[in-house]
């Protein structure tokens, strides 16, 4: 590998910085996944689904919307329905210590 003139140096320690914290971020988001898929039981939450195929980690309030990565603002669901969500079909809600749901006409 070329050795860096002292100019680069600084340069690459703060790609370096980037590429650690980008790296740290994805490692807690995919920790954050498997925190929510494993307290719901690896089970779609939709009442009325309970698929346990191709789970997915939905966001209550949306990251747009200035929603977080805790797992209380996180809940498991199937593709099928993060679709439906995703489309506004359904609508889920954090009512206290539970999810409210309901169909979007
Ligand atoms: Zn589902």
């Amino acid at each position: 590998m070329q050795k860096l003139t002292r100019r680069q140096q600084p340069k690459a320690g703060n790609r370096l910085k980037r590429r650690r914290e980008n790296l740290l971020l994805f490692n807690e988001q995919a920790w954050a996944r498997l925190t929510v898929l494993e307290r719901d039981g690896y089970c779609c939450t939709r009442p009325g689904c309970r698929s346990r195929r191709d789970l997915e980690a939905h966001h209550i309030i949306p990251r747009s919307r200035g929603g977080t990565w805790e797992p209380e603002n996180m809940t498991t669901v199937c593709a099928d329905c993060h679709r439906k969500i995703t489309e506004y079909r359904v609508r889920v809600t954090r009512v206290g210590d539970r999810l409210e749901w309901e169909r979007v006409r």
